[in-house]
Order: structure tokens, then C-alpha cells, then sequence
């Protein structure tokens, strides 16, 4: 069979993402979101565009839906607020950027980029990287343009829970889809609603890029993998692109992006293998979540160790595949 020769895969999170708990009306606003996003990639990379811009493209569409962890809707930290991070990396010439702890900027891939190609540093953070962002003409938004009435729920369940209170079953039922009130848990071991994209463009170049808002209830500057090169997101021409979601201390310890290219680089692993070895370790070091990964000649991976994960596929080769849960779901 020929191997495609462009092409995007994206996330939109993993977790307890259940068919028996999706409303049917909630998987279709996925469904069409997820749709959007990878159209908007793939029509810059059939024109023959980069990857990056790919990239960047699909991961606005989702920044800007308040469905996702990610821009408006993400997760709500301790204080309340919104606190974002991003970063993209350029599988062509390995050139990295990344934000981290944003309050402001409606779409932090974007300011992720300009970190990358206009600020010779890799990482900026909080106000001074809002600071950068004014410099460059960005518009700040008001902290409530991000805040969704469905994410401060999950905060207060979040709170009702570490004060030792049992979680509100109906919330539970509506959108974050476990069925068992009674169980243990916490709200972040439910879903990552984090977004990513991995992008092969008619050049033969890799692009990666991630963007959340980390984990409901969150303290003190805390920052996940999402902002991490190396853990969260990583490109290299050589070997993959990828993006990850899940529990970002567990992504970074593992080292993740930089885990699967180097086991396909020192070990020649191939992309599917390297990725599932990975998340295998992920898991028993007790961490939960999945990747995306692609590699230059078009194969795809995507392993998670959750009950499921928002993603989507489109090759040159084929039609756009969109799905939600994990192999052993029951159809
Ligand atoms: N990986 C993200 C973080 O730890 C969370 C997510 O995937 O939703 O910040």
C-alpha cells in the first residue's frame, strides 16, 4: 500500500471517556469539533503548507472551543482562574518554544510559535511571557473570556473531595463520565481534556504541538508536561512527532516525546512499538493518559492507557477517522 504523503493526527484529551456515559448530543459537539480541527489543518497541509502551520491551525479551533482543557473552557486552577501552557516543536531544524502559567492569551500555541521563532528563548512563563505577548501586539483577554460555568463545577467537586466529601453523581453522569458514585477519585483521574496535533507536511517535515490548561485545582505554579519539550510535545525529522495527555508529572518523569524518538533513534523501535513501550511504563510508574505520534512515513500512533481518548486522523491516503474510546469498548 502507498504511504501517505501528508498528514495530521489530533487529541483532544484522555480519560474515563465512556460510550455507556456520553450523551449522544455531546458526542456529536465533539465529534463536529474534532471534524473542524482537523480540516483546518489538513486543507494548509494539502496546499502544500508546513507542518507547523498545520499545527497551530487545528490546535486554535480547539483552543477556542470551550469542550476542550485548552484557551476558553480550560480546567480551573486553585484560585479560580485559568492558567494555561503551551508549546510547539519544528521537526525540521528542532527549534522548540513554549508558555507556561498564561492568564491572557486566548490562543498560547500561537504565542508558543513567536516564543520559538521571534524570542530566542525556548520557555517564557507568566507575566513576563504576557508582557512579550503585549510587545508583539497581542491582545489580553479578561480572565472570565476563559472560565466556563461546567469547569467551575469541577472545581468545586474537586474541592468537595480533597476536604474528604464524596463527588456529585449527577456531574459525574453529565460530563465527566464515570458511572459509580461511590468509587474513590479524584476529579483529575476522570479526563484531560488537554489538545494536541502531530502534522507531516508534502515536504516530508514533522511538526508537534500541545496546549492545556494542566489539572482542576492545580496550586502554585504548577506546570505539566504540555509545556515541557522533550515530555509533552516533541518533533524530530529523524525519528516522530508527538503530543501527549494525561498526568503531567508522570509525562515529564518519563520523559516522554524524547522517550519514543530515541527508542526509534538508539534502538530502532518502530513508532507503534517505541509509543506503546512508553505508555507501558507510564502506567507502571501509576500514571494515566495517552500520546499521538507520526512519523515521516506516515504511520500513526496512538496509545493511551485510559478508557479513552478524543482523537482524530486524516492521511493523504484516506478519509478523516475520528474516535473516542479504546479498542475493548463495547460497540
Ligand atoms: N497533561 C496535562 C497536564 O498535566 C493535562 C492533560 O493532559 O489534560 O498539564
Amino acid at each position: 500500500m502507498k504511504n501517505p504523503t501528508f498528514g495530521l493526527v489530533i487529541h483532544g484529551g484522555a480519560g474515563v471517556i465512556l460510550r455507556e456515559n456520553m450523551p449522544p448530543a455531546l458526542e456529536a459537539e465533539y465529534r463536529a469539533k474534532l471534524g473542524e480541527a482537523l480540516a483546518a489543518g489538513y486543507a494548509i497541509l494539502d496546499r502544500g503548507g508546513p507542518a507547523l502551520d498545520a499545527v497551530v491551525a487545528a490546535i486554535r479551533v480547539m483552543e477556542d472551543s470551550p469542550l476542550f482543557n485548552a484557551g476558553k473552557g480550560a480546567v480551573l486552577n486553585a484560585e479560580g482562574v485559568c492558567e494555561l501552557d503551551a508549546s510547539i516543536m519544528d521537526g525540521r531544524t528542532l527549534a522548540a518554544g513554549a508558555v507556561a502559567g498564561l492568564h491572557h492569551i486566548r490562543n498560547p500555541i500561537t504565542l508558543a510559535r513567536d516564543v520559538m521563532e521571534k524570542s530566542g528563548h525556548v520557555l517564557m512563563i507568566g507575566d513576563g511571557a504576557e508582557t512579550y505577548a503585549k510587545k508583539l501586539g497581542y491582545a489580553l483577554e479578561p480572565a472570565e473570556y476563559f472560565i466556563t460555568e461546567v469547569r467551575r463545577q469541577q472545581l468545586e467537586q474537586a474541592r468537595r473531595i480533597e476536604a474528604g466529601g464524596k463527588p456529585s453523581a449527577a456531574l459525574l453522569r453529565e460530563r465527566i463520565g464515570s458511572g459509580n458514585p461511590g468509587d474513590e477519585y479524584r476529579v483529575n483521574e476522570f479526563k484531560y481534556g488537554t489538545v494536541g496535533c502531530v502534522a507531516l507536511d508534502r515536504a516530508g517535515n514533522l511538526a508537534a504541538g500541545t496546549s492545556t490548561g494542566g489539572l482542576t485545582n492545580k496550586r502554585y505554579g504548577r506546570v505539566g508536561d504540555s509545556a515541557v519539550i522533550g515530555a509533552g510535545t516533541y518533533a524530530s525529522n529523524a525519528t516522530c512527532a508527538l503530543s501527549a495527555t494525561g498526568q503531567g508529572e508522570y509525562f515529564i518523569r518519563e520523559v516522554v516525546g524524547h522517550d519514543v524518538a530515541a527508542q526509534m533513534a538508539y534502538r530502532n523501535a518502530s513508532l507503534a512499538d517505541a509509543a506503546a513501550d512508553t505508555i507501558r511504563r507510564i502506567g507502571e510508574l501509576g500514571g494515566s493518559g495517552g500520546v499521538i505520534a507520526l512519523d515521516r512515513h506516515g504511520n500513526v500512533a496512538m496509545p493511551f492507557n485510559t478508557p479513552g481518548m478524543y482523537r482524530g486522523v486524516h492521511l493523504s491516503t484516506g478519509q478523516p477517522v475520528i474516535e473516542f474510546y479504546g479498542p475493548d469498548a463495547p460497540q
